[in-house]
């Protein structure tokens, strides 16, 4: 797969992610089975040998099992570690930790990122995390504190880079503002189904401020691309379908998948937009890869926009 630079950094990595979010089946930790496991290892393989070399994972995915089974498979797999780069996220607190009553919420103290960072590298066996990332603007943050935990955890050698998930462009900058550092990738979700991004000045930003904008659900959980029918008591049921059409009419018209077009348009955007793909089926996680020689015209890309606004543009 081409590969590119994250966020102007020395980090090298595949034109597409792959996301570890639903690997493990579930998000009980309780009913993940031998099975499920095993499921989850076929996925991660699959990515591998379709040419994903950067893996995005989050402390609360299956909470803390999607970065245990990745661990698994780098001790399984000989050479794995120094082939891919292992993203991670802090910084959302569940509910009921750690006491029964705690609600769910976000936590940016120094205390509790240095500390979810040294539990993702001991449940993935590695002594490195590439790309850290805080999962969500925590309505209390103050950016020092966390200026202070990104420099102990990078002075440590237990982190190598930093971001941000789905932190609206100022607070990005407040952020940016206090640390050191580069902050490198902003994670939000992006695709024809949520097109935020594209006028609230998050990639506007990315290009300004030379950062790469990852995209979560890139085919909006499959419901861009799966042939089931779309519930007719869903609010947007018109306007998915209407976007299903103009991926299927592009996609006839190229003799490619409607996944490929719907990752396509993304990649067209000058951005540099890094779709995640967070499929766990092995043939749907190769047949996303093949995009790599497919490009958009122009023409495509405006008649797909046109049809997830739901209007003439002005
Ligand atoms: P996605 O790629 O838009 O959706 C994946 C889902 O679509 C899977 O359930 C997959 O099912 C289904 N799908 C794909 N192709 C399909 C087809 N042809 N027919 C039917 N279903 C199809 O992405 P996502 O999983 O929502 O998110 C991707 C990654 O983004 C996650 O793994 C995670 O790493 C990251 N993420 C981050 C945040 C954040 O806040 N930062 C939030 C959400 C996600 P199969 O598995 O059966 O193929």
């Amino acid at each position: 797969m081409t590969t590119i630079t994250l966020g102007g950094s020395s980090l090298t990595c595949s034109r597409l992610a792959y996301g570890c979010w639903r690997i493990a089946g579930t998000q009980e930790p309780k009913e993940v089975t031998g099975e499920r496991v095993a499921a989850a290892e076929a996925a991660l393989l699959a990515a591998y040998e379709a040419g994903y070399t950067l893996f995005d994972l989050a402390d609360v995915y299956c909470n803390g099992v999607c970065e245990a089974i990745l661990g698994q498979a780098l001790k399984e797999v000989s050479g794995l570690r120094e082939k891919i780069l292992i993203a991670t996220k802090c910084g959302i607190r569940l509910a009921g930790d750690p006491d029964r009553d705690a609600p769910y919420r976000y936590d940016s103290t120094a205390e509790h990122i240095v500390w979810s960072a040294e539990q993702s590298l001991e449940r993935l066996g590695v002594e490195r995390i590439d790309l850290f990332m805080l999962h969500r603007p925590d309505w209390l943050m103050e950016p020092e504190e966390v200026a202070r935990a990104f420099s102990q955890l990078q002075q440590e050698g237990k982190v190598r880079e930093f971001g941000v998930s789905n932190f609206r462009p100022d607070q990005l900058a407040l952020l940016q503002q206090a640390c050191p550092m580069r902050l490198l990738v902003n994670q939000v979700e992006i695709s024809l189904a949520r097109l935020d991004a594209f006028t609230d000045g998050t990639l506007d930003q990315c290009m300004r401020e030379h950062l790469t904008p990852m995209a979560w659900s890139p085919l909006g959980g499959g419901r861009l691309i799966s042939t089931a029918p779309i519930s007719m008591r869903d609010p947007q049921h018109a306007r998915w379908q209407k976007i299903r059409d103009a991926l299927d009419l592009v996609a006839r018209h190229r003799g490619v998948t409607r996944t490929v077009v719907a990752l396509a348009w993304l990649l067209k955007h000058p951005s540099g937009i890094l779709p995640v793909i967070g499929s766990t089926n092995p043939d749907r996680i190769q047949e996303a890869a093949q995009l790599d020689h497919f490009e958009l015209t122009r023409e495509e890309w405006y008649r797909l926009l046109e049809a997830a606004y739901g209007q003439r543009l002005p």
